[in-house]
């Protein structure tokens, strides 16, 4: 309409950030109005963190049905209807899609179909296919999150695919190559190595999982080689070419050139911050090389009633660490002191095993002057991990010799996802490994590996000698 619509905060984008922010927002007080050009709940629900684990999920159930020899159990004429796997996917996307527009309808959050483009410090246009409106907002709080690289010789097509395009698939691939051995890379190739597919992986680095210890990308990697997988570093893709039903990628391999045949190659090369076409430049909000938008603690711009959250801004890209900033925003906008205090984000992969990370790794602390003790205990110590023949991997805690605080953990091994919860509390309300040890875990369970290693901290461990 010719009109304005006026809103105290207009939230830009409906995913972890966004959602959340404009939630806690209208918890708040505020009138909010929430804006998305795509579907509620962003990458994180559609594309990303939920369809990958569901497949991962659906990739689990098929392997073991078809290897859990070792515990006395086969089955015969195992096998996946694949559309069957991407329907479910579909369900539990839709499910969570549909929790969010419940909760935003709840909190009585305006959500506008369209996309966002400042018209001034004050002002957005929302524009759909068919009409135009315009939002006045006191605050705005921009949560337009990341999309996938494109290398100029990997154009995606129905074969030559990014992450969405691999969540999305109608068969279980024979063969897929995968360029980036990233997070999201690895628990595809998990996913679908499970399911039985072929899979090599190139990865331009010495290492896959760059920013995960050595020690637990190995075991990952030991994982995928059982199940078929092959690895390639210092591998640099140069072009593919589309056959009739696939793909060949030319990779030049430690300096020799290879050629690669699969049904699909699957690029995860990284991802870059939606930040392009919003009309930032025209309002002068500040940004770094990269396109990030900069923030101060409270996640607000230069421009001072404009804040940024998630994928956009500095930091790991995840969702829990989107939602996190959502909430900071929306409070600094209603007045309340809050800060980013990014002591203790949790980082996983959903990997065999999988792998977590909180505060400080065993480097990180040496390298800013800590006097540490690393302390490990294995899974193969602990009977939970025995009983369900998932024994690959290992804690490590790290807490400062002088007085035992908890600074960092690092997990590989079954629910290591779940796991990392307990040492990200610890971490956060200031805990010794002397309060972790005391602390009464029940038996048998993965938590006791967490109180073991605590006790390995101080010197007191039983299971281990
Ligand atoms: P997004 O979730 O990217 O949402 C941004 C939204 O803004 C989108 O819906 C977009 O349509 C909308 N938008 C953009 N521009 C406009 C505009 N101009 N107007 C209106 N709307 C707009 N993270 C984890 O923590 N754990 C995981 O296990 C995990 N797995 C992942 C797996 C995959 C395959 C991928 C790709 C990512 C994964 N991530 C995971 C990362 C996670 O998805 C992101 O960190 C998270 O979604 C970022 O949230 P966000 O709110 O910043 O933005």
């Amino acid at each position: 309409g010719d009109f304005a619509n006026e809103v105290d905060t207009l939230v830009i984008g409906s995913g972890p950030g966004g959602y959340v922010a404009a939630i806690r927002a209208a918890q708040l007080g505020q009138k909010v109005t929430i804006v998305e050009k795509g579907t509620l709940g962003g990458v994180c629900l559609n594309v990303g963190c939920i369809p990958s684990k569901a497949l991962i999920s659906a990739g689990h159930r098929y392997h073991n049905a078809k290897h859990s020899e070792d515990m006395g159990v086969t089955a015969e004429g195992v096998s996946i209807n694949f559309d069957k796997v991407q329907e479910w996917k579909g369900s539990v996307v839709k499910k969570l899609t549909g929790g969010v527009e419940g909760l935003l309808k709840g909190n009585k959050v305006e959500i506008v179909q369209g996309e966002a483009y400042f018209a001034s410090e004050n002002s957005v246009r929302i524009m759909d296919e068919k009409s135009s409106q315009t939002y006045n907002f006191k605050n705005c709080i921009i949560a337009t999150g990341s999309s996938p690289i494109e290398l100029p010789s990997f154009k995606y097509t129905e074969r030559v695919i990014n992450s969405t395009g691999a969540l999305a698939l109608k068969e279980v691939p024979k063969k897929m190559v995968v360029i980036g051995g990233g997070y999201i890379g690895i628990e595809l190739t998990g996913a679908y190595s499970n399911m039985g597919t072929e899979v090599v992986v190139l990865e331009g680095g010495k290492q896959i999982l760059p920013g995960f210890e050595k020690q637990m990308s190995k075991l990952v990697e030991k994982r995928l080689k059982k199940n078929g997988v092959a690895f390639h570093t210092e591998a640099l893709a140069k072009g593919v070419e589309e056959t009739e039903n696939g793909v060949k990628v030319t990779a030049e391999v430690k300096g020799k050139e290879e050629v690669f045949e699969a049904d699909y190659v699957l690029v995860t090369v990284g991802r870059k911050p939606n930040t392009e076409e919003l009309g930032l430049e025209q309002i002068g909000v500040e940004m770094t090389e990269r396109g990030l938008i900069k923030t101060d603690k409270q996640c607000r711009t230069n421009v001072s009633n404009i804040y940024a959250i998630g994928d956009i801004i500095e930091g790991p890209a995840l969702a829990h660490k989107a939602s996190y900033e959502g909430k900071i925003a929306a409070e600094a906008i209603a007045g309340e002191k809050s800060e980013i205090d990014y002591l203790a984000i949790p980082a996983v992969v959903f990997s065999d095993p999988e792998l977590a990370t909180v505060g400080y790794s065993e480097q990180e602390a040496k390298d800013a002057g800590y006097d540490i003790v690393a302390a490990k205990f294995p899974f193969a110590a602990n009977g939970r991990a025995l009983s369900l023949n998932d024994t690959d991997g290992f804690m490590k805690l790290i807490t400062r010799k002088e007085d035992g605080l908890v600074i960092g953990a690092q997990i590989a091994g079954p629910n290591a996802s779940d796991m990392i919860a307990e040492l990200g509390l610890a971490i956060e309300t200031g805990m010794t490994a002397e309060d972790i040890a005391l602390t009464i875990h029940a038996h048998p369970s993965l938590g006791e590996i967490t109180m073991e290693a605590a006790e390995v901290a101080i010197g007191t461990p039983i299971h281990i000698v």
